[in-house]
């Protein structure tokens, strides 16, 4: 079975086909990131025209790539939610369009199972259960993974998200917006040891996250060393986050008893954090498992993949369609089988 994958809930629009034999046969990605830098932020209204402008190009880029026609399609997945509706609005009423058109079902997808399940994309493929670290932009969550749609939140950030904590980090640094990959980078060539910054909640004694305090100790060394300790500031930030986030990590699978970790979400593609969890997973005897690299950032073959796991749920629409831009990720249930 052939299914197209349509995401399009904050400012990328990504379009790709999954063949539940086959595996990922092609995926096309445009990322707004450029467009939205000049305002520091995701704006709502200019993501959602570009979505309209770049999906159907990128749909022939895929079908074209993948060599396959519309018609030998069997069904379409897009991002029901959670994110910005009229976002999340244009990639639905595609979906649904083209379900009309062709006579095919959809699925609704949620975006974070997108990226829960963005591992199972990578060879060797992980097994449930699992522990999984979400380290998106929006969300910072541990979770045990029983098995599609059987999620139990194990812990999760109190106030920013890590990616939240490394955009703003970058942005008081002067690095841009989304600056999670560039502070990463500039980190490389810092000391991490001239500051130490604090390590919030590491004895906290749960699964919890806080990055909040993270960014602020930044900016009071931004103020008090100036920019000329940038890369040292930076690489200061690093080390304290994948600290952090790393012996979650391994409490989690301590708590859960299980021996197999799944990264998941934008700062999953963080060299750094991969680095300490390979080691820690070397030492400790546990397998650790990523997103290809390209696809730890949002994308249209996660959704295509998710919506290939949920094939059961596929329904033939009249046209009509909703979407949820709040969506808690405990309600989903697995798929029927
Ligand atoms: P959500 O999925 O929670 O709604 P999102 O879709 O915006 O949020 P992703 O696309 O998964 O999040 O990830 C984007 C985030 O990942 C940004 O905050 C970005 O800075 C961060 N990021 C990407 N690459 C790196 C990196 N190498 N190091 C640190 N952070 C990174
Ligand atoms: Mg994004
Ligand atoms: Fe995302």
């Amino acid at each position: 079975m052939r299914v197209l994958g349509i995401e399009s809930s904050c400012d990328e629009t990504g379009l790709a086909l999954y063949d539940t034999e086959a595996g990922l046969l092609a995926h096309a990605l445009h990322s707004q990131v450029a467009m939205h830098a000049e305002y520091g932020g995701v704006v709502p209204e200019l993501a959602s025209r570009d979505h309209i402008r770049r999906a159907l190009p990128l749909l022939k880029l895929v079908l074209t790539e993948a060599r396959v026609e519309l018609a030998d399609i069997d069904a379409i997945a897009y991002t029901q939610g959670p994110g910005l509706a009229g976002a999340l609005l244009v990639g639905a009423s595609i979906a649904s369009g083209l379900a009309l058109a062709l006579g095919k079902p959809t699925i609704g997808i949620h975006h974070l199972e997108g990226h829960l399940l963005s591992p199972l994309l990578s060879e060797p493929r992980p097994e449930f259960p699992f522990v999984a670290l979400l380290v998106s932009g929006g969300h910072t969550q541990l979770m045990r993974v029983d098995g599609v749609g059987r999620y139990e939140l194990l812990g999760e950030t109190v106030d920013d998200a890590a990616g939240e904590a490394f955009d703003k980090t970058a942005q008081l640094l002067g690095l841009g917006y989304p600056g999670g990959p560039a502070l990463s980078k500039l980190a490389e060539q810092g000391d991490a040891y001239r500051f130490k910054l604090p390590r919030p909640m590491l004895n906290s004694h749960n699964l919890d996250f806080s990055f909040a305090g993270l960014k602020t100790a930044a900016l009071t060394l931004v103020r008090k060393e100036g920019m000329a300790a940038a890369a040292d500031i930076a690489a200061g930030f690093q080390a304290a986050a994948v600290e952090v986030l790393a012996a979650k990590c391994l409490a989690a699978l301590k708590q859960t008893g299980l021996q197999r970790l799944v990264v998941a979400g934008g700062v999953g593609a963080n060299r750094s954090l991969r680095s300490r969890l390979d080691a820690e997973a070397e030492q400790k005897r546990f397998a650790v498992f990523y997103p290809p690299l390209a696809l730890c950032t949002d994308n249209g073959a996660m959704i295509a993949f998710a919506g290939a796991m949920r094939l059961a749920e596929a329904r033939s629409r009249d046209g009509r369609f909703t979407v949820k831009p709040r969506w808690d990720l405990g309600s989903l249930s697995a798929p029927r089988a």
